[in-house]
């Protein structure tokens, strides 16, 4: 790994566009209607055993919301069935519910009411209760196939659903991913391509689907390391100081894309001017991956006018894989930040 490391030292390039994954100053104000939005979400940490859906908990350990007092009756018992029941059920309640008026009626005396049983729903752990990813996974639970084993954990790195921000470190800090592979996709950096082995067999069929279209999309940077990213920052604190470095380079366990699920990308026809830049929103691949990318699991991570929220300028060349089910919903719902989208806070700073 060490020869892994030297190779992948900070070029120019890299420092020139980690210098544009800026840190946003903290706007208290849109920072607060957030919060107020994200509690609007009943407010509660709902936590689901992954491996057993009708295992629900709660804790408080939230790292994000570990002040919210939350109670198990409100995640066991929620106050809208709706919102987190199938459409379909529950079947047998409502046919008592029809049915007993008529036998009293008939002087036929009506069946002791069965117990409700409320159907297993499939909670998204560290999310909120109510928050559009839980409707997603709980409306899934009619038709979920039998063994799924997806890791529904927003703080657990191995989760494609893994929220990383300002807020939200990896935890450990120095993860790792365990099944990080490369993607035969065209590069166009120098950098190595790594990702996630789910993330780069999606990569591969989204950069194929965007050739076939005549758009050439490049891999600029994937995977980079934990020490990969204490190298860049403390070469940007050596050069302006702390202080300055923590407004121009994220701090290690803190980037997307140490966990194998982001990718920058860059346009092979249009030449490198944009990279990395504003003006790359123009080009033909990042204007592709805006309308495709959920078709693949990938969303455009950082969005203009969401600063506040995601903690970062626009980036159009960064994306994330979130899987294609949960990208999908995003865009579909008009969602424009994951954060939202978990009901969880923005992250316009370090904590
Ligand atoms: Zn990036």
């Amino acid at each position: 790994m060490v020869g892994f490391h030297q190779a992948r030292r900070p070029r120019q390039t890299t420092g020139a566009r980690l210098r544009r994954e800026l840190s946003w100053p903290r706007p208290a104000g849109v920072l607060i209607s957030l919060l107020g939005a994200a509690l609007i979400f009943n407010g509660a940490v709902a936590l689901a055993d992954s491996t057993d859906a009708s295992v629900v908990s709660v804790a408080s350990s939230s790292p994000s919301l570990n002040t919210t007092p939350v109670t198990s009756q409100a995640l066991v018992a929620p106050a809208d069935p709706a919102s987190t029941a199938p459409a379909s059920a529950p079947s047998s309640a409502t046919a008592t519910a029809t049915v007993s008026p008529d036998l009293a009626v008939s002087g036929v005396t009506a069946a002791p009411i069965a117990p409700v049983t409320t159907p297993p729903v499939l909670l998204v752990k560290g999310s909120v209760a109510g928050a559009p990813v839980q409707k997603l996974f709980a409306a899934r639970t009619a038709t979920a196939a039998a063994g799924d084993k997806t890791v529904l954990d927003v703080f657990n790195p191995k989760s494609t659903l893994v929220l990383v921000n300002k807020r939200n470190a990896l935890k450990p800090l120095a993860h790792v991913p365990a099944d990080l592979v490369t993607p035969a996709v065209a590069v166009g950096s120098g950098e190595p391509g790594l990702l996630r082995a789910e993330a780069a067999s999606a990569a591969e069929r989204m950069f194929g689907a965007a050739a076939a279209q005549g758009v050439s999309i490049t891999l600029m940077s994937s995977y980079r390391s934990y020490d990969t990213q204490v190298g860049l920052y403390n070469g940007y604190a050596a050069e302006k100081g702390a202080e300055a470095a923590d407004t121009t380079s994220a701090h290690p366990g803190f980037s997307e894309h140490q966990t194998g699920l982001a990718i920058d990308i860059g346009d092979g026809k249009a030449g490198n001017a944009c990279d990395f830049r504003s003006c790359s929103a123009e080009t033909a691949a990042a204007q592709w991956v805006a309308a495709h990318g959920a078709d693949y699991g990938f969303l455009v991570r950082y969005l203009t006018g969401s600063e506040a929220v995601t903690g970062y300028w626009a980036e159009p060349w960064h994306l994330r894989y979130v899987g294609v089910e949960v990208a999908q919903d995003v865009v579909a719902l008009g969602i424009p930040t994951y954060e939202e989208y978990l009901g969880l806070p923005g992250a316009p700073g370090y904590k």
